[in-house]
């Protein structure tokens, strides 16, 4: 339930809501909006007295909030929620934000060849598994606390922020010690515990669409992780399963403005895992930037024939420089503008 209060409302009204609130046994938490602020009560079953909540000075009306997901619904929060990173990017906002990089950390000169080409094309984010999650146990499976090493020298190299995968509750700490963003990927996106450690790590996440689930069920995950006191979320639609063979995954980008509707949560694509298939990743981020996503993340490696892992679907950086120019103009041709530190005004 939401407390909506007047917006003339004192500060000492709302302090009064939220002990009211307290006193009833339940959480509360303030949400300051543009108008007005309310505030949400959290860990109620439901039968809330809201009478005595109506009768507070300064309280305009107690709402439902009608959604299963109730903290990530914009009936709880209208305006988007911004996530921002050290360097200043934010995901969010006017600006789409790219995240690019290997699949998997091979080696040091791997991930700093790769962060210095997409650093000098203008990215600020770098992407890439340490920890990977392999249909086969017989695959690379990334090189672990290594892997988060080097991604901090890669850091610590170009200034750019990391995002990279933790694949457990238990291995989660570390994983956040180094990244920037922490991925919680589609294999992972039901795993409870990994979502409730996610949610006090401090760290923002980037949360993939489960392979099978539904929209609701990707708000529902990421309910465990605002529920836990992290609102720093991002969405990630990455394709879930299809009967056609002609992609890797069915790239569902009907979820961007379906979610954009039902959520402030910035929602992004992935159109590397979406396709599966390196000829048809910029076409598909082209689609999705157009459709509305908040950034892509995309696959990039320096030698994509001899990758580790993913390289069928891992663009050769030429072919990501091509990328990022035709969703700049794309961008610019809704009003929003390409996460461009380095300036696009330097490029042609
Ligand atoms: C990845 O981003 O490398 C990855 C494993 O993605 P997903 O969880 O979407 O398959
Ligand atoms: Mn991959």
């Amino acid at each position: 339930m939401l407390v909506v209060m007047r917006h003339n409302a004192r500060p000492e009204d709302i302090q009064a809501v939220v002990a009211t609130i307290k006193d009833m046994g339940y959480d509360a938490r303030p949400i300051p909006g543009g108008h007005r602020t309310a505030v949400g009560i959290i860990g109620n079953d439901g039968r809330v007295d809201s009478a005595r909540l109506e009768g507070l000075e300064g309280v305009l009306e107690v709402i439902p909030v009608t959604q299963p997901y109730k903290q990530v619904s914009r009936e709880w929060r209208e305006a988007e929620t911004l996530v921002r990173f050290p360097n200043g990017t934010c995901i969010g906002g006017n600006e789409v934000v790219v995240m690019a990089g290997p699949c998997s950390v091979e080696s040091e000169g791997q991930i700093l060849d790769i962060a210095h080409q997409l650093r000098s094309l203008g990215v600020a984010v770098l992407r890439g598994g340490a920890f990977k999650p392999r249909t086969s146990p017989y695959a690379f499976q990334g090189l672990g606390m290594k892997g988060l090493e080097l991604l901090a020298r890669a850091r610590e190299a170009t200034g750019m922020m990391i995002v990279t995968e933790a694949l457990d509750a238990e291995g989660a700490s570390a994983v956040a010690e180094y990244a920037d963003m922490i991925q919680i990927g589609t294999r992972n996106m039901q795993n409870y515990a990994l979502l409730r450690r996610a949610g006090r790590l401090g760290k923002p996440v980037l949360l993939k669409r489960g392979m099978s689930a539904t929209i609701d069920e990707l708000l529902l995950a990421a309910e465990y992780i605002l529920a836990e006191g992290n609102d720093d979320v991002v969405l990630c639609e990455r394709g879930v399963r299809s009967f056609d063979t002609h992609t890797r995954n069915l790239l569902d980008l009907s979820a961007i403005p379906v979610v954009k509707g039902l959520s402030h949560l910035p929602i992004v694509a992935d159109p590397s895992h979406g396709t599966g298939i390196r000829s048809m990743v910029t076409p598909m981020a082209r689609a999705a930037v157009a459709a509305g996503a908040d950034g892509i993340l995309v696959e990039v490696h320096p030698d994509p024939p001899r990758a580790l892992s993913d390289g069928a679907q891992s663009l050769y950086p030429a072919q990501f420089a091509e990328l990022m120019q035709q969703i700049r103009v794309i961008a610019n041709s809704i009003g929003r503008k390409l996460n461009e530190p380095l300036g696009s005004s330097t490029r042609g």
